[in-house]
């Protein structure tokens, strides 16, 4: 009995090892599946960032080649200037941020950091160039210090530190025992969506890259976090290039140029004045927000 006991309590642990990291195989084949999309071309070249200036030319994009989602998409950030993309949901703003850090390859038109075509470029240069927090975080099952260095390896503790204090993350994580040597993730600590969020902030702050992407950023978060962290990433923002993706229009009124997009095209696009005197749909959308007392951007028909 003790001899078939102690084998097959031996399995059960080899089979939960197992069917955990058949779950984390998962994960990395989901991320391999995205990685998948795109290849280094023979001869890539790392992108010599000057300014990070962006261009997007007569872009054209679908995720399944029956259905587009974005068309014609042109437009410039020059660099330094911070241009905001705001539309109903589904109207492919996240798209545009994906498609600017290269996690999919365009079908029709060029995307260019200071003149350089993506697909020409490596992408780990690339991706050492850009910053993003996007609209849903998902983290390493490791440490915390490792999910909020990772943006930059080497990082000392004291710089970990300084990044989870401006993301407002540092306290909760300093609560847990073994504070930044906490696991995260299935076996760790659970984070909620707002606190992945901080942990993506941290990291792009510690990052510190010439060109940012803030896709929904603060979205997760409570009102009161919401505003402090909201100074931490405009500060942060001071004479990068920014793509942000707004979730308050009051955060995008100093844009250099607002773009307003519809069913994957841009329909309007100008500075906040001039948008308003537009009288089209941001200036609908203006109005609604301002009415509810700056509240998140209000989903609009498309
Ligand atoms: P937004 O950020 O404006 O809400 P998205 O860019 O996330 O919009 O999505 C634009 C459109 O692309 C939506 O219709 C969405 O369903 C579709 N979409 C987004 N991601 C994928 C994907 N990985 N595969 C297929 N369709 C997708
Ligand atoms: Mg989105």
């Amino acid at each position: 009995m003790i001899q078939l006991y102690i084998p097959l309590n031996f399995l059960g642990v080899i089979y939960r090892e197992i069917k955990q990291s058949l779950t984390d195989l998962d994960k990395m084949f989901g991320l391999l599946e995205r990685e998948r999309e795109v290849a280094d071309v023979p001869g890539a070249v790392e992108l010599a960032v000057q300014g990070a200036a962006v261009r997007f030319e007569s872009v054209n994009f679908a995720y399944d080649k029956t259905r587009p989602i974005l068309r014609d998409v042109s437009f410039e950030i020059p660099a330094g200037k911070k241009v905001a993309v705001v539309g109903p949901s589904g109207s492919g703003k996240s798209t545009l941020a994906r498609l600017l850090y290269r996690f999919y390859d365009i079908d029709a038109g060029r995307i260019t950091i200071d003149g350089q075509d993506l697909r020409g470029v490596t992408q780990s240069s690339l991706r050492r160039s850009i910053g993003i927090v996007p609209q849903d975080t998902v983290l390493f099952n490791d440490t915390v210090a490792y999910n909020i260095a990772y943006g930059r390896p080497g990082a000392s503790q004291d710089e970990v530190e300084a990044a989870a204090r401006a993301a407002h993350i540092h306290a909760f994580i300093n609560a847990s025992p073994k504070g930044y040597a906490t696991m995260v993730g299935e076996r760790g600590l659970k984070l909620s969506g707002g606190e992945k969020q901080r942990v993506a902030i941290a990291r792009t702050l510690l990052k510190n890259p010439p060109l940012l992407i803030f896709d929904e950023a603060t979205s997760a978060l409570d009102s009161t976090n919401e505003r402090a962290i909201q100074a931490e990433l405009e500060s942060a923002a001071q004479n990068k290039t920014v793509l942000v993706i707004a979730h308050r229009l009051s955060t995008v009124v100093d844009a250099h140029e607002i773009l307003v997009l519809e069913a994957g095209r841009i329909v309007e696009r100008g500075s906040h004045e001039a948008l308003l005197a537009q009288q089209g749909t941001y200036a609908r959308m203006w109005r609604l927000q301002q009415s509810g007392g700056d509240q998140p951007v209000p989903a609009l028909q498309a």
